[in-house]
């Protein structure tokens, strides 16, 4: 699979430091082009580790019962998200591990509506609320953003059956979660997937692959990370790995996805900043122009254990390493994706020649 030139499985196996340098520069050059220099911010509250998944990846899988698990309530978040707005980030993502029982779906249904409205009162335009609570029914889906959500992220994990499989029970499935996205789309939702980089038996065609996929879906946001094996999970134990380096093909993923999607927003993901130092400054140099600072109350944060040693950044010191990057942190601005309004705009032409 080629793209402008560029041989996608080539570029992501190459050890060439050279062909790096490249790449980066290139995605460097057409992201200042076409999206300027801004680092757009959505404080993430990570308000339940509980789940009824079973990942085999994952920290939070409900099979792992040396977590301490948590709840918030629903006042604690609706404080933490206007505590958010006041510090001057216009919008939030709330994350959590999955329980989609109409109770809760109705209880954070009820949390959203009540964000948009008092931080609307407070001052225009109100908090942008950014969801990512996993698979759901279309009507719940649907009825979260009637309450006021506007963007989903929803990771496909890997967009190469075979891998998808290896890395879940057998009763969560690929047809699923591909259909949980086109419920999002068809909604009216911006929606974001994304995978894990270094998965056992992945592939560098899977990932060229997952960026053909991402293009196909014609998706408005992205979000990639490294696999980072967690020592309480079965996947651990796996040693079939292809991808010996998941933190270098990840900023080379990144890289590829802004050449490919210039009009799409892409988050430097936590993992990324986790596992190098230098995440952050490769991963907006990648084109990476969303981040996620993190501001789940203290007392909870080391419980939302997707992977090992989750380490959380100030926001001001990503604002420093952003800025020295050569980036401008962006609060006040929602950042959505252009792409999304592309695309409204691309249907509605189609509509008028019918
Ligand atoms: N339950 C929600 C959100 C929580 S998990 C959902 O399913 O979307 C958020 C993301 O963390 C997942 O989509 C996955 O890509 C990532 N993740 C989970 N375990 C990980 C691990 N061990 N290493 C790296 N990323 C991981």
């Amino acid at each position: 699979m080629r793209f402008m030139g560029w041989d996608l499985e080539a570029v992501l196996s190459s050890a060439d430091p050279g062909l790096f340098g490249q790449l980066l520069a290139a995605a460097e050059k057409n992201r200042l082009a076409f999206r300027g220099d801004e680092v757009y911010v959505r404080g993430l509250i990570e308000y339940s580790n509980q789940c009824r998944r079973d990942c085999l990846y994952c920290g939070l899988r409900v099979s792992n019962r040396s977590l301490e698990r948590y709840h918030l309530q629903a006042e604690e978040i609706i404080e933490l998200g206007l505590a958010i707005y006041r510090a001057g980030i216009t919008s939030i993502a709330l994350q959590a591990g999955e329980n989609s029982s109409d109770r809760e779906v109705e209880r954070i249904a009820g949390v959203v509506s009540e964000l948009r409205e008092k931080s609307m009162q407070e001052r225009p335009p109100g908090l942008g609320v950014t969801l990512s609570l996993g698979e759901m029914t279309y009507r719940q889906y649907k009825r979260l953003y009637d309450a006021g959500a506007h963007r989903y992220l929803l990771r496909i994990e890997s967009s190469d059956v075979q891998v998808f499989k290896r890395i879940h029970p057998p009763r969560q499935v690929y047809e699923r979660r591909l259909e949980c996205l086109h419920y999002l789309k068809d909604i009216g939702y911006q929606v974001g997937t994304g995978v894990m980089i270094g998965l056992p038996g992945q592939s560098y065609a899977s990932l060229a692959a997952d960026l053909n996929f991402f293009v196909e879906q014609d998706i408005d946001m992205l979000g990639m990370g490294p696999y980072i094996p967690h020592h309480d999970t079965p996947l651990a134990k796996a040693r079939d790995y292809i991808i010996q380096d998941a933190f270098g093909t990840s900023i080379k993923m990144m890289a590829l996805a802004r050449l490919m999607m210039p009009d799409i927003n892409m988050v430097v993901s936590t993992a990324l900043q986790n596992i190098n130092p230098e995440g952050l400054r490769l991963g907006v140099k990648a084109g990476g122009n969303v981040v996620m600072p993190v501001f789940t109350p203290q007392e909870h944060q080391a419980e939302y254990a997707l992977y090992p040693n989750k380490e959380t950044k100030s926001l001001e010191s990503i604002r420093l390493e952003v800025e020295s990057a050569g980036y401008r942190l962006c609060l006040s601005k929602w950042g959505d994706s252009p792409h999304y309004f592309n695309r409204q705009l691309a249907a509605g032409k189609k509509e008028g020649l019918a």
